[in-house]
């Protein structure tokens, strides 16, 4: 096996979205027809951070594009979602 770092990205993320059409943030089903910058379309998620010493072709798992941004940054796409009004003064 030659790992031949940024050609297998690729093919590492065609793959990890192939074999899962759950967003493994939200475990809600991906639909495969909607495409960037769709919020729900398919994204290859990093499980290990490369900043942290993962390998890019590491394991990716299949995320929802919103729930990937979402998870990295907490203000996400503005205007993308409307915001959840919690009945509960913090
Ligand atoms: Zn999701």
């Amino acid at each position: 096996m030659s790992r031949t770092g940024h050609r297998g990205y690729r093919r590492n993320r065609a793959r990890a979205l192939r074999n899962s059409d759950v967003c493994h943030l939200c475990g809600g089903w991906i639909d495969p027809d909607l495409k960037y910058p769709d919020p729900m379309s398919a994204s290859a998620d990093h499980v290990q951070p490369v900043s942290r010493g993962g390998s890019n072709t590491g394991e990716l798992r299949a995320a929802h594009l919103r729930c990937n941004i979402r998870r990295g940054n907490r203000n996400g796409l503005p205007g993308s979602e409307t915001p959840v009004r919690h009945g509960r003064a913090w």
